[in-house]
């Protein structure tokens, strides 16, 4: 129910010695680091499908920054669960933990497994983001049953144009949504991809080309649904220093990386006329 009421779509939940079996033994330091005998690991996923807006950002970008959003909506289950199980760790994880999201929402069955590496929750598609709560509580959990693959079709590897995707998995030094935020300088094949690339942050070429996001259902949050941000031209970045651009777009998960990328890649789009 808390999950429910903390706008998640789907959620579930398994032990952490299970979880452990896809982390690195640094990743399981690091979460015993944070979470002294962690026991048990909760996911949950948020949408963000905003609807077809025209915009040269990726969609998981325009609306809040999802770490925030995310990391609040968490905090309300762990603020409700501290309540039920006191002197008890309950910390919420947003892309920055080391807990393996995806494999946690697989193992747990909340969500397709997606051959683009992504994990597919109908009616959102792949338009969700993840986030994790680690507790030292062991929690009774619902049986759960490993989410099953996608119909693989293989779309998205065909319309990959990093070339990024593969039977195995993501190649991330391969894949645009990684090189519109990679600083300093490109090489002359990383700089011909972003010329042909519409975005100027992000890549959602693999989300569009599957199935499952065909008719995504709209997100329900506020956070991602109002007051967008979708598209940035050079006079919106025109004459602000890294200071001046945190004020105007410090709560947009694309500003992390300063205007300097974002900058780069629109000459990359003007030069292409
Ligand atoms: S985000 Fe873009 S470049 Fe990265 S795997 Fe998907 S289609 Fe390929
Ligand atoms: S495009 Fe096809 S193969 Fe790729 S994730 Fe979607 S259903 Fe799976």
């Amino acid at each position: 129910m808390a999950f429910a009421a903390a706008g998640a779509a789907a959620w579930g939940g398994l032990p952490f010695s299970e979880l452990a079996a896809d982390m690195t033994a640094e990743a399981v330091r690091k979460a015993e680091e944070l979470c002294p005998n962690p026991q048990t690991v909760l996911v949950a996923a948020f949408p963000y499908y905003a609807g077809e807006r025209a915009g040269n950002l990726s969609l998981y970008a325009r609306g809040l920054d999802y770490h925030t959003v995310v990391t609040g909506r968490l905090n309300t289950i762990c603020n409700f669960l501290s309540k039920k199980y006191k002197n008890s760790r309950f910390l919420p994880g947003a892309d920055n933990s080391p807990l393996p999201e995806r494999q946690a929402a697989w193992r747990c069955g909340i969500g397709l497994r997606g051959k683009n590496g992504l994990v597919i929750v109908p009616p959102y598609g792949t338009y969700v983001f993840l986030g994790t709560i680690l507790t030292d509580v062991v929690l009774e959990l619902p049986e759960c049953t490993p989410a099953p693959d996608c119909v693989g079709c293989g779309r998205c590897l065909s319309a990959c144009p990093g070339g990024a995707l593969g039977e195995d998995g993501v190649e991330v030094c391969r894949c645009l949504s990684e090189l519109t935020q990679k600083k300093g300088e490109l090489t002359a094949a990383e700089e011909a991809l972003l010329k042909a690339h519409p975005l100027i942050w992000g890549c959602d070429t693999c989300q569009q080309a599957c199935p499952y996001n065909a008719q995504p259902a709209l997100s329900p949050l506020p956070e991602f649904r109002e007051g967008l941000v979708d598209g940035l031209s050079v006079a919106d970045l025109e004459g602000l220093t890294n200071r001046t651009f945190r004020e105007k777009y410090g709560d947009r998960s694309f500003a992390w990386r300063g205007p300097a990328p974002l900058r780069r890649n629109l000459s990359l789009r003007d030069e292409q006329g």
